[in-house]
């Protein structure tokens, strides 16, 4: 596996690699690797021959009171697990390397970015899409694989490579899952071992919620049983718990189209985020 820090040599190599016919999949990440991220690598290997997996934690998507440095890191850890799943390339530039002068050109996907997530992350959505943007003129892929854990992210990478005809093909990977049934998430390590038990609570009221939803309840009232039994745990902050159509996060209050419920939970400082998509024909 080869191991590359520098913009110029990882643009040179996907230069030489796609003279040579090579189909390039990334994997874009923030490390502290687990198995979903692990999960994208297979997915894209389906669709590439050769694996690029990014590991860089982009601090243009925190906003100044968020975690960016207590982001669980171990790149040694990263490079082992990334090399036994079988990516070719990791790609894991410093900050400096991606930002060496101040940014002064952003990419902006609009009003999608301002609602669930982008509501209370001031920024987050510009800095994800342009280190994105950044991350294809470097690696220069043919397909890049984002998983549904992050659903609202997923959506704006695909509107962004829509609306600016990026040539990358996105492909999005199922949500895994701890056994407990907690989504997986490199923040779950900063949860007190109290906090990790309860924590399962998310996955259990989006499960109820899709069960519910599909036997004919409102979704006002499966919304209003989740909120209870969010409250109804120790230490549990709900930012939102939203069902909205997928993948133009509109507002929806009648199950007549795929619909998305995701949710953002604090267990102290340790922020959660986690979803369900249900499918009108299911
Ligand atoms: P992150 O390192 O958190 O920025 O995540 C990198 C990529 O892995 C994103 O596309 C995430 O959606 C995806 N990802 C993170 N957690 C999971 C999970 N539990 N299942 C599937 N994909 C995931």
């Amino acid at each position: 596996m080869e191991r590359i820090s520098t913009v110029s040599a990882m643009q040179a190599r996907a230069k030489a690699l796609r003279l040579n016919g090579r189909r390039i999949g990334l994997i874009p990440t923030m490390g502290y690797l687990h198995e979903g991220h692990l999960s994208l690598i297979d997915e894209a290997k389906k669709y590439s021959d050769i694996t690029v997996l990014s590991i860089f934690v982009n601090p243009a998507q925190f906003a100044p009171n968020e975690d960016y440095n207590n982001y669980p890191g171990d790149i040694e850890r990263d490079i082992s697990l990334a090399e036994k799943r079988g990516v070719d390339i990791v790609f894991y530039p410093s900050v400096e390397e991606m930002y060496p002068d101040k940014q002064l050109t952003w990419i902006n996907v609009e009003t999608i970015t301002e609602v669930l997530c982008g509501a209370n992350r001031e920024g987050h959505f510009r800095g994800v899409s342009t280190v994105v943007t950044k991350l294809f003129n470097i690696v220069k892929p043919h397909v890049a694989v984002f998983g549904q854990k992050d659903a609202q992210q997923a959506a704006v990478i695909q509107k962004m490579v829509d609306d600016l005809n990026m040539d990358v093909m996105i492909h999005i990977a199922s949500i895994v899952r701890e056994p407990d049934g907690l989504a997986m998430s490199s923040r779950n390590i900063r949860l007190t071992p109290e906090d990790r038990k309860n924590a399962v609570i998310l996955s259990q009221v989006l499960f109820r919620a899709k069960e519910g939803i599909l036997k004919g309840e409102s979704i006002h009232s499966v919304l209003a049983a989740a909120i209870k039994d969010i409250q109804a745990v120790a230490h549990a902050e709900l930012e939102y718990i939203e069902a909205r159509s997928y993948p133009d996060l509109e507002p929806m209050t009648d199950f007549n189209n795929d619909l998305l419920i995701a949710l953002a939970t604090h267990f102290g400082n340790v922020r959660l985020i986690d979803n369900i998509l249900i499918e009108k024909s299911s």
